[in-house]
């Protein structure tokens, strides 16, 4: 096996000082607050082997990166009648584009875009009792980890502001495509955005995407083998946003970024990698974290191609 530790610890060294010239996301005024050196990274394997380097067990928020556990309960709960509100197509736009919901008359291109996030909480609303509680429950089970949370503080702070996402939201609502009170979905989406989460409790939550066999503590499992094969795909095409073919180019790896500037990528069968660097490049995709992950799966030769 290889020598996770020194790999990571060798590519951490190299990167730490480099001039980086990505800015830290400040539309939403909290996440302006955290310190741009920020550095963490954590890999983990299917069988619970786990490497740590940096500020890998320092909780940040993991914004978009939460798309996909929206996705996976909303998958669980609704089955393939999820796919009639959403597409599966990359977008080529950025996160929070409005124009092509147009084009697309309210039918988001995909789950991993804010707009195909929004309808996904929506789909939830409709599903569970207490979203926010039932939600976190979700998570905390699938990551057998009662210290996950929210922080109110980034979710308010993001609702005083999120003029896009309230105009996302009202403009999917005008053709049909949001069931549910407009200022219910927002505060819902807010909320899911904001968990807070390590490198470390990242990289284990995700574990059930990389492992065929998953169950969770309490012995259930978690989506079926095919609708995790179709969340790592629409990951590989669309996790990124309009940078999806870059980092499928450089990297290699289904993977999800969000504007704390964290990243996640899974190599099925194999691992679970976290990247947390706060500066952002202008497509909203930690820069410091995308070479990062260039260069690991470069020197361990395990992109998936
Ligand atoms: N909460 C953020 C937003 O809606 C998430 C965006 C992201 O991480 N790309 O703008």
């Amino acid at each position: 096996m290889e020598n996770y530790q020194k790999i990571i610890e060798d590519i951490y060294l190299d990167l730490k000082n480099i001039d980086d010239v990505g800015k830290v996301a400040d539309y939403i005024p909290e996440l302006g607050e955290v310190s741009a050196d920020k550095f963490g990274i954590n890999m983990t394997t299917i069988d619970n082997k786990s490497f740590d380097v940096g500020n890998a067990n320092e909780k940040f928020s993991i914004q978009s990166i939460s798309k996909i556990l929206t996705l996976t309960l909303a998958y669980k709960l609704e089955g393939e009648k999820l796919w009639e509100r959403l597409d599966v197509e990359p977008s080529g736009n950025p996160f929070n584009s409005l124009s092509q919901l147009e084009k697309d008359k309210g039918k988001p291109r995909n789950p991993f875009i804010n707009a195909g996030a929004i309808v996904v909480c929506d789909v939830l609303i409709g599903h569970l009792k207490n979203p926010k509680k039932d939600f976190l429950d979700f998570c905390r089970e699938i990551s057998n980890n009662s210290c996950l949370n929210y922080s109110e503080k980034v979710a308010e702070s993001e609702k005083a502001c999120g003029y896009r996402n309230v105009a996302l939201c009202n403009f999917i609502k005008s053709f049909g495509n949001i069931k549910n009170d407009v200022d219910e979905v927002l505060d819902f989406y807010f909320y899911t955005c904001s968990l807070q989460m390590s490198c470390k409790e990242l990289s284990q939550i995700f574990l059930f995407l990389a492992n065929d066999d998953f169950i969770t503590n309490k012995g259930n499992s978690i989506i079926t083998m095919s609708q995790a094969k179709r969340i790592n795909a629409i990951l590989l095409t669309c996790g990124f946003y309009d940078e999806s073919g870059e980092f499928a180019f450089r990297v290699g790896l289904p993977g999800k970024s969000g504007v704390g500037g964290g990243i996640i990528a899974i190599h099925p069968d194999e691992y679970c990698i976290t990247v947390w660097s706060p500066k952002l490049n202008k497509r909203g995709n930690s820069y410091k974290g995308m070479l990062f992950l260039e260069k690991f799966t470069t020197k361990t030769a395990s992109s998936i191609f």
